[in-house]
Order: C-alpha cells, then structure tokens, then sequence
C-alpha cells in the first residue's frame, strides 16, 4: 500500500484535480490512501473568514461567498456529471453556514478548528466524485473517524493507538467493498467527544505519516510544486539543487531549521517503521525526486542552506548586575511561552542572554514591557538566520559578502549565523 498526499498547490484548479487524476491512474494497480489539503489558498481564506466571524462583521457574507465560487467554479469547469458531487458539497455548506449563523466561542482556537477544515471537506468532496467518475472507486472518508487526539485545538496531539485501531477498520471496511483507494482529508482529527481538531498549519503531510504508520504503508509520497527536496529555498539562493537521496535524520534536522518542504513531525512515524518517504513533483510525476529512508551515506555531498529573513536578535542584562543564571533564564523563558515566542536560535554570556526570533512587533513590545524593569534590553531588526549543514569554508565566505555577524554557532555538522547588511 502507498500513500499519497496532495497540497493545496496540486488542488488549485481545474487543471490540477485532472493532473492529480492522472498520477493515481498511474498507480492503480496498488493500493492507495489519498490524503488531500484544501485547494489552493483555501485555508488563508478560511482564516480571514473565521476572521470575520469572531469579530462579527459584514464581511462574513462575502467571504463565504468567494469561497462557494471558488469551488462550484471547479466543479464546473471540471465539466462531469456526478449528482453526488453537487448533493455532498451543498450537504457540507450547509452544516459551514449552521456554524456561521451561531456566535463565536469563548476560544478562539476552538472555533478556528471547527471552521477552518471545511476546505479540506470541499476538497476531498470534489476529488472524490471526479475520481470515481474517472473509474477509480473511492472510499471518502472523514478524517474525524480516523485521527485521534487531544483538545489542543490548533496544535493537536495525535493518540496514536486509537488513532491506528480507528485507520485500521477504516480500511478494512474499505477493502470489505472492494475499493482500493481511500480518501481522506489531510490536517484535521477530532477528540473523544467528537469535536474537530487540527494539527497545525501545513498539517497534511503529518496526516499522512500518521496513515502509513498506523497502516503500516510501504511508503508516503509528497507531491509538490518542486523537484524534491532542494538544499536551499529557490527564493533565495537561485543555485538550488534537488537532494536524490537523504536520510529521515537529516531530513528532521532540516525541517527543525525551518526548510519548508516537509512538515517537522512528518518524519519520527515514518522513520519508526523504516517507511519509505518520497518528495516528487506533480508537474513531473516520473521525475525521480527525492528519497528519505535510512541511508545516511549521501547527506554530507552537498551543503545544504536555510535562510530565515526577518529576524530579531534581542539580548536581555538582568540590571542588577547578577550573571545569567537558572533564575533569570527560567522567568525569561515563561515570558516567551506566555507571549508564545518561538525561539530560533539562543546564546548567552556571564551577563546577557541572546535569542532569535521571528520579527513580532506585537510580542517584542509585550515582553519588552513585562520585563523592563529587570532587564535591560537592546535588539536590532532586520536580521537574517542562516544555517548550513554539511559546511565548509568556502560556502561561508561565500554568503558573508556585504554582511556583519552578529551570533555565529558552529558543531561539526551545522553552521548558523545571524547576519546583519553590513
Ligand atoms: N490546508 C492546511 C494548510 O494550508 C493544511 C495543509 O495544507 O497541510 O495549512
Ligand atoms: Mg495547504
């Protein structure tokens, strides 16, 4: 059995629900468990939907409007006949409209989840229909009967037994009618008491380790916009290269520095089962992409780099003249994860401690106000994180042109830098 995952960006339109038809026609000797995210941005419009809902504005109405286009547009344009298609999604837009005509909660995270996976509902809807109209008998399937997890709405986490006793008769069932192929949303589970949870943005990649895992899969395929995994963001380093081969430590390591191409908690399940993962382009399915397994032979050829652009480097001396110790570090700290400040990188000397984070100016301001008294503060904006793994002289060099260092870190393995215009 394989797993295949389609994003948004493989979903965008009409053209993209027949090429991803086109790869599971490929394959359809095999059996197959689809995982779909919303299509396209759908999901940064739900966001500005729920938006709208929470402040309970005007803007509601239209928003839900644009987004019933953007999908009927599809369906049209997808130009099938299928009674199915139109009854399923106006069965799903309705239960979207129920929700929008009560009033928010209290949590705001809670209604998030509630509300957001409705594009991935819409989706796997359309992708459904169009794939059994096209003779691949399906098994659509609520991702709310397979992944289990807590009640941390927005950052969920998966209760893996359940979660793999539930995949498990799900595709019994799905076998019991003949089908080969399960379908299901990406990015969404539901707790014991039935509510919708999500497990964090970009979540579908994750959706579908926790498939192959809990079914024990041969392997998960990632279809992306990119030849596979790259050793740098094209965006910023136009010499960009395909990685063939690498292994799921090193592919965690990327992911952990912030490489965008795989979901960080994608790999552990996978890596646990010795599941083969692949990163493949949909514009060229045959194309060789990039492999993650085991095999640590090829991680070090080429070095691969991370930029994260927009960066604060904020030091903080305790005014007391104290060294930084347990106490301070402990009380900083619970100012970050009260003002949930992710930290990049962190250093520190006998009397300031440095971190690096993502340019907030909300939570900067926040935190710099709760602890001005103790501490004084000093940070500069503008800043650039660079990390390369697999390393060498030249490479550095290379990037520091033009550029001031103001944290350099380095292990055998992994360079980083906070750089600075110079
Ligand atoms: N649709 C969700 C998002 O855009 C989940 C995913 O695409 O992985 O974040
Ligand atoms: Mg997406």
């Amino acid at each position: 059995m394989k797993v295949f995952k389609f994003g948004g960006a493989s979903l965008k339109d009409a053209e993209s629900v027949k090429n991803v038809v086109r790869i599971v026609e490929k394959h359809k000797k095999q059996d197959l468990i689809i995982i779909a995210s919303a299509m396209g941005k759908m999901t940064n419009a739900f966001e500005k939907l729920i938006a709208e809902f929470r402040g309970q504005t005007s803007g509601v109405a239209k928003e839900l409007e644009s987004i019933r286009k953007y999908h009927t547009d599809i369906i049209s344009k997808l130009e099938f006949s299928s009674d199915d298609v139109h009854q399923h999604f106006e069965s799903h837009f309705r239960k979207l409209e129920l929700y929008l005509e009560g009033m928010p909660a209290d949590d705001y995270d809670f209604d998030y989840d509630q509300l957001v996976v409705f594009g991935e509902l819409f989706s796997t809807t359309i992708l459904s229909a169009y794939l059994n109209s096209k003779g691949h008998a399906n098994q659509w399937t609520d991702a709310r009967t397979l992944i289990r997890t807590n009640n941390v709405y927005r950052e969920a986490n998966v209760q893996w037994e359940k979660t793999e006793e539930l995949c498990q008769r799900a595709w019994n069932s799905c076998k019991e009618n003949g089908m080969k192929i399960l379908l299901t949303q990406g990015f969404m589970g539901h707790t014991r008491e039935r509510n919708t949870t999500t497990l964090g943005r970009e979540g579908s990649d994750f959706s579908a380790a926790i498939l192959a895992y809990s079914l024990n899969a041969d392997s998960v395929t990632i279809w992306k916009d990119v030849p596979g995994v790259l050793n740098a963001d094209p965006k910023y380093f136009s010499e960009a290269v395909r990685l063939p081969r690498i292994s799921y430590k090193e592919a965690i390591e990327l992911a952990y520095y912030g490489a965008s191409v795989i979901h960080p908690k994608t790999i552990k399940p996978l890596q646990n089962k010795k599941i083969d993962l692949f990163v493949k382009s949909f514009l060229d399915m045959d194309a060789p992409g990039t492999q993650i397994d085991s095999s640590t032979f090829s991680d070090s050829l080429v070095p691969s780099y991370i930029f994260k652009v927009d960066q604060i480097l904020v030091s903080f001396t305790p005014r007391d003249f104290s060294f930084i110790a347990e106490d301070n570090l402990s009380e900083l700290f619970g100012l970050f994860a009260a003002h949930r400040l992710k930290i990049h990188l962190m250093q520190n000397s006998a009397i300031n401690f440095s971190i690096c984070a993502d340019y907030d100016k909300q939570k900067l301001d926040a935190i710099l106000q709760s602890c001005k008294e103790n501490y004084e503060v000093l940070y500069n904006t503008g800043c650039e994180l660079v990390t390369i793994r697999h390393y060498d002289q030249e490479t550095i060099s290379r990037l520091l042109i033009g550029k001031k260092v103001l944290v350099e870190q380095k292990s055998r393995s992994t360079v980083r830098m906070v750089l600075q215009d110079a």
